[in-house]
């Protein structure tokens, strides 16, 4: 499928044509690659409050935090055992850490790590989820060892200013912007990759944007979506780049049935979108087959084809749903090793487990 990029240039993106779901808009999309063309899309009203209710959007935002465990509604079965009984499958990977080094054996391996929840706590502000100085020391002398990458649902932009180490790969947008040094050879010989000056990173940096075309799009909905949640106090709405987040962390649990109702309008409006949960937070993002867990696959496979990373072992950490693509990945590879930080039990495609951000 040739859709127009931004800069003018073409490019096939065949992933796009993954999604039935766009295939059927195909035509209006393939047309519309300027921010204004969206605008005509946007004039209904948000959804009725009851198609939030009976489209279960509510209960899937209640169950996005991390308080609601689903073993401790057991009857005599106190947090503290369904954890440990939880622990049996998914183990410490602190304590499991001589079986793992046993695992990968002498392979080289490489470390993904997801930022918030995972590197930083989360916090109320999201701008103020900082990591410690302690986390960020540790964080470089992994990658002075292994190649290391930070996968967030933050734009690349964001996610390098919180993190700043230069020796890192960085996927942002949930692995939608994929950048890291031209020097790496990582991007040398992919298809889809360009080379590009950043003025953040200061050089020529490598870069992997399957999603470029939906930046006027995601961008206008940023706006749409700022300015449709403007009354409902405590609300804070992102521009990732490549998708939007929608942070309802600080909103009264009863505005939030009008959260829903303004982020569910934006499907209605935007049908080569969808949304996707966190902790928390809402997020709207392209229809394209391509997460965490492709971003993964894209840098295990970049790196592999590298000669002195052969074989290479993969280590993913993360704590929240979109993590679980990578850790899908990982283990339909057979081989890695998926960590889940998690203070409460959880299903997960996981196999280790940390309780929080502080035994990362
Ligand atoms: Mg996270």
């Amino acid at each position: 499928m040739d859709l127009p990029l931004n800069n003018g240039n073409k490019k096939t993106l065949s992933r796009l044509g993954s999604s039935s779901r766009l295939s059927s808009h195909h035509q209006s999309l393939a047309g519309a690659p300027l921010p204004g063309k969206y605008k005509t899309f946007h004039q209904k009203k948000p959804e009725r409050l009851e198609d939030v209710r009976y489209n279960g959007w509510l209960d899937a935002m209640k169950s996005s935090s991390p308080t609601c465990a689903y073993l401790t509604k057991d009857v005599g079965i106190t947090s503290d055992d369904s954890y440990s009984f939880w622990m049996l499958k998914y183990p410490s990977a602190i304590k499991s850490f001589e079986q793992i080094m046993d695992l990968a054996h002498d392979r080289k391996m490489a470390v993904f790590l997801d930022y918030d929840g995972t590197l930083s706590p989360i916090v109320d502000d999201p701008d103020c989820a900082f990591m410690s100085e302690e986390m960020q020391l540790a964080v470089k002398n992994i990658a002075y060892y292994f190649p290391t990458a930070i996968i967030s649902g933050r734009s690349c932009d964001k996610i390098y200013e919180l993190v700043g180490l230069d020796e890192l790969y960085y996927a942002g947008s949930h692995g939608m912007d994929i950048m890291g040094p031209v020097s790496s050879n990582l991007f040398n010989h992919h298809l889809k990759c360009v080379e590009s000056t950043d003025q953040q990173f200061g050089e020529d940096v490598g870069l992997l944007q399957p999603a470029r075309e939906f930046l006027p799009m995601i961008d206008e909905v940023f706006r749409t979506l700022v300015e449709n949640t403007k009354d409902i106090k405590g609300i804070k709405v992102e521009n990732h780049k490549f998708c939007a987040s929608i942070h309802y962390r600080n909103v009264d649990e009863k505005d939030w049935p009008r959260v829903a109702q303004c982020v569910l309008a934006i499907l209605e409006d935007y049908p080569h979108l969808k949304i996707t949960h966190g902790r928390k937070v809402l997020e709207v993002r392209p229809v394209i087959d391509w997460n965490k867990g492709n971003a993964v696959e894209f840098l295990l496979d970049s790196l592999s084809g590298m000669d002195n990373c052969a074989g290479v072992v993969p280590i993913y950490v993360g704590d929240d749903r979109t993590d679980e693509d990578a850790f899908k990945v990982l283990q339909a590879r057979g081989y890695g090793f998926g960590i889940l930080v998690s203070s409460v039990p959880k299903e997960t495609n996981a196999s280790y487990s940390l309780r929080d951000t502080s035994e990362v």
